[in-house]
């Protein structure tokens, strides 16, 4: 396709400072200069989405701005020889939806790297139940797994576990026999994390300050999605040669520690970047997550919302509100 198309976006303005999201009539025109045209069908919601929707200068520098880091749909005018016309695919990370128009669009056009082939076994609106958030959840897994990491070593622990990324890990782990403590500030999920197999689920106030540098040692692994002070708490108390894989930072950047939870008891923190990594790595988690770690219960529990209801849900994020999977559907 190489004639112009207007299409519909959520976009962000700035306006006196302010930052307002609306339905907006756009051009392909528009669109900056790469080799792949892909009609999106469908988006995922991440914080990410959240932090550049209100402005943040260090995820979106200008404005206005489509947001959305994910985005699936087929190809609809290719300048490379992959992805191939008509081809269906996936697109996370990199610079979509940053500084690149995004998955709130429903068209992207994006460097022919970016794209992953769409999974076999998944149609476009599964694949954004998992998204960035199901990839990240994915890749903690892998790397803990690659540490050793077994079962029988022991609790692991998953942190803001009501969220995005917090209820991949939680059941992807449980799947895989971990007994998995899943720590959530919201009461109203503890019942859902369960279903997701969550053995046992505490408060965040389980990660409250403790003056002493080492405390009971009482988890194997843990999947840490907040950051700051509760990740440093959580270094606390891993078991010797325990790991932790560290991608999120809702609860701050700043984690102050000590050395002593790594030269006292070998404990390896992980870092988890889901974006800049190759595709051929995303690709390698999606085929794993599209096969034998499948996540049934997430995909059934997702939700599925139009343009319209992103505004509400982007805010919910922000708010530490949101929980779960939620799909944008161009098609509402
Ligand atoms: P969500 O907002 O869906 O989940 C975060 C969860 O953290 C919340 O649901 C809440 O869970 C908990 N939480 C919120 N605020 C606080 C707080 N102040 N202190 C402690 N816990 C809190 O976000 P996502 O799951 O999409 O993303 C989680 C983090 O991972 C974000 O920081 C995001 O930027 C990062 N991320 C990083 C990626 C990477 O490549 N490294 C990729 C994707 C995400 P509960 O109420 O259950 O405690």
């Amino acid at each position: 396709m190489t004639e112009t198309t207007e299409y519909q976006a959520w976009r962000v303005h700035e306006k006196d400072g302010k930052y307002v999201g609306a339905e907006e009539t756009l051009s392909t025109d528009d669109l900056p200069d790469n080799d792949v045209l892909i009609r999106v069908s469908h988006s995922s919601l991440n914080y990410k989405d959240a932090l550049s929707a209100a402005g943040n200068k260090g995820v979106t520098r200008s404005f206005p701005h489509t947001p959305g880091i994910d985005a699936a749909g087929e190809v609809v005018a290719s300048k490379s020889g992959n992805p191939t016309l008509g081809q269906k695919v996936l697109v996370t990370g990199y610079d979509l939806g940053m500084n690149t128009p995004g998955g709130f669009g429903e068209y992207i056009r994006v460097p022919s790297g970016w794209c992953v082939p769409m999974p076999s076994a998944w149609s476009a609106h599964t694949a954004m139940i998992y998204g960035t958030a199901g990839l990240t959840a994915g890749l903690c897994v892998d790397k803990l797994l690659r540490m050793g990491l077994k079962p029988e070593q022991g609790k692991v622990v998953v942190t803001g576990a009501s969220g995005a990324v917090g209820t991949v890990a939680v059941e992807l782990l449980a799947k895989l026999g971990y007994e998995v403590v899943a720590i959530s500030g919201k009461d109203k999920q503890h019942g859902e994390l369960k279903k997701l197999g969550a053995s046992e689920i505490r408060g965040r106030n389980e990660l409250d300050h403790e003056k002493k540098p080492l405390v009971r040692p009482e988890f194997a692994g843990a999947v840490d999605t907040v950051g700051g002070g509760a990740l440093a708490e959580l270094l606390k108390r891993i078991q010797p040669g325990g790991s932790v894989a560290c991608c999120g930072l809702v609860a701050g950047t700043e984690v102050q520690t000590t050395v002593l939870p790594f030269i006292l008891r070998g404990v390896n923190l992980l870092g988890v970047d889901s974006v800049e990594i190759p595709a051929a790595e995303k690709q390698a988690i999606w085929d794993k997550l599209s096969g034998p770690w499948r996540c049934a219960k997430t995909e059934a529990s997702a939700r599925d919302i139009g343009r319209s209801g992103l505004d509400d849900a982007l805010k919910a994020f922000l708010a530490g509100d949101s929980h779960g999977k939620i799909v944008l559907d161009h098609s509402r």
